[in-house]
């Protein structure tokens, strides 16, 4: 590793789930510290138990090549290693003389203990580490009840965060405007490339702060409508940031200034929605035990079933329910499904297939470009009832009602299952209702949905009287 002032004392900022260079708290608080170099660690352990379709590998690497020529461009370079992630770091100790260890905070339980051993090990060379929130505009306690107790009720909690906000304000850090802060650092080569560990390249979103800066912009003008039209999947009327506030290749405190930048009825709709992750990611921090169970911990009792046939229908969309079957073929092909579709995707899976959420919630984990594990487990356990401030149990979506209130055409459904394409657009809701339907080779529904919905309440029902 070829530095050209590695013996200077030096600011070390590591990147994380925070990968641009404007607007990042931990790197612009690096580098108003003195000079700095920042690195990037594909931790194998965590490659290691990823399928090679995962469409997230390849969006991270196309995220911090450009991070890498940014800073090549002005002299410096992303010092990206491959490895056991405190192995690697504890590494850069041999090459340079660091001062301290910068970072913005994950509130993931587990990246919550690796990010306590690291600080440990660098205390052991007397190396300070310094944390950040940048992931979210409220974390961890900061909302509190008049109990000083997290919030379990959504309203509730959105009420104090918008209050709080008022006072506060959203405040940018123009890391941006400190780049000549990098250290000069000779180019360095990559231990680590997606293609040579096998990682597939999926036809979905490209990464790099300059696709998320332009996925906000083209967003921009569908704000003041989002009310409107965020219901309709066949419409391409939402924003797809999901995946940049994932990874930070979009800072929240962009989008929230965005949202807060118009005062109508779509942009209120829209803040409310990024208002929900910060209320997943606290709820994660101080109940990590959603994370394997139920928030409600009486229904880590449901009776599921759990048939596998079932399940495997569901994920390859063959369950014979056009909705939900357009939707897991748009969450296979693309890594991408509508909010509307996930939450009838989750719902047929919990009450209609009577199958346990967190096989739903893992295949999502497997599957989703936008993956997070607090915004995941938290919609999930919505949807399955489980949750805090969940869907009702009794509540049980009507695939077929849906499907017609939300793709009254059926031009979603057309275009992931062309099979259905030929059917009018009373029919292909419900084309096992037609004749003409013994002529394609798409299923017939797998399961009754009243008989089912019955069942369901029972397996609720059955709880409650425990
Ligand atoms: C079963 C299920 C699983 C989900 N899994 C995830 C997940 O792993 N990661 C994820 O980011 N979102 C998840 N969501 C929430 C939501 O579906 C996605 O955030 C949204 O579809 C992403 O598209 P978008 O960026 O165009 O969103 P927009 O509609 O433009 O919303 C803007 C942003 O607000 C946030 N947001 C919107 N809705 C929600 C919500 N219900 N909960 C939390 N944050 C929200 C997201 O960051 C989103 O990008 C899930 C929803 C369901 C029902």
């Amino acid at each position: 590793m070829a530095a050209t002032h590695n013996q200077e004392p030096t600011q070390l900022f590591w990147f994380r789930r925070d990968l641009r260079l404007n607007d990042n708290h931990g790197l612009f608080s690096a580098l108003n510290n003195g000079k700095v170099i920042a690195c990037f660690v594909w931790d194998r352990d965590l490659l290691n138990t990823l399928q090679l379709d995962n469409p997230r590998v390849n969006f991270i690497h196309q995220s911090i090549c450009e991070i890498k020529q940014q800073l090549q461009l002005i002299g410096s370079d992303l010092i990206v290693l491959y490895g056991n992630t405190q192995e690697q770091l504890l590494k850069l100790l041999t090459t340079y003389k660091i001062k301290t260890l910068h970072w913005n905070e994950d509130y993931e339980p587990w990246a919550i203990i690796r990010d306590q051993q690291i600080q440990k090990d660098f205390m052991d060379y007397e190396i300070h580490c310094k944390m950040y929130k940048d992931q979210t505009i409220f974390a961890k306690r900061e909302i509190l009840t008049q109990q000083s107790k997290p919030y379990s009720v959504y309203s509730a909690y959105k009420n104090t965060w918008l209050k709080k906000l008022a006072h506060e304000g959203c405040q940018s850090y123009l890391s941006e405007n400190l780049l000549t802060n990098f250290h000069q650092l000779q180019p360095q080569k990559d231990d680590f490339t997606p293609l040579q560990h096998g990682f597939e390249q999926l036809p979905a979103l490209t990464g790099g702060a300059t696709q998320a800066q332009q996925r906000l912009l083209n967003f921009t003008s569908k704000l003041a409508t989002y009310n409107l039209n965020r219901d309709y999947p066949f419409q391409d009327l939402t924003s797809y940031i999901g995946v940049d506030l994932r990874f930070g290749t979009l800072s929240i405190r962009q989008s929230v200034q965005l949202a807060t930048s118009q005062n109508n009825d779509g942009s209120l709709t829209w803040l409310s929605e990024l208002i929900w992750r910060d209320f997943f990611s606290q709820v994660l921090f101080n109940f990590p035990y959603v994370v394997t169970q139920a928030f409600r911990i009486e229904y880590n009792n449901l009776a599921y079933t759990n048939n596998p046939v079932w399940f495997t229908a569901w994920c390859n969309g063959q369950t014979g329910f056009p909705i939900v079957d357009a939707g897991m073929r748009q969450l296979n092909q693309t890594g991408f499904m509508h909010n509307r579709v996930r939450m009838i995707c989750a719902s047929f899976l919990c009450k209609d297939l009577l199958i346990d959420w967190r096989w739903g919630e893992d295949y999502f984990a497997k599957k989703l470009l936008d993956y997070d594990l607090a915004s995941n487990n938290g919609n999930w356990q919505w949807c399955a009832s489980t949750g805090c401030d969940a869907q009702p149990y009794f509540r049980i979506f009507n695939p077929y009602l849906q499907s017609k209130k939300f793709d009254p055409e059926g031009e979603y459904i057309r275009k992931f299952i062309p099979e259905l394409s030929h059917l009018d657009n009373k029919a292909i809701h419900c084309p096992s209702n037609v004749d003409l339907f013994s002529a394609t080779n798409y299923p017939t529904p797998i399961v009754n949905h009243p008989t089912q919905v019955k069942l369901a309440k029972i397996m609720f029902a059955t709880i409650k009287k425990d």
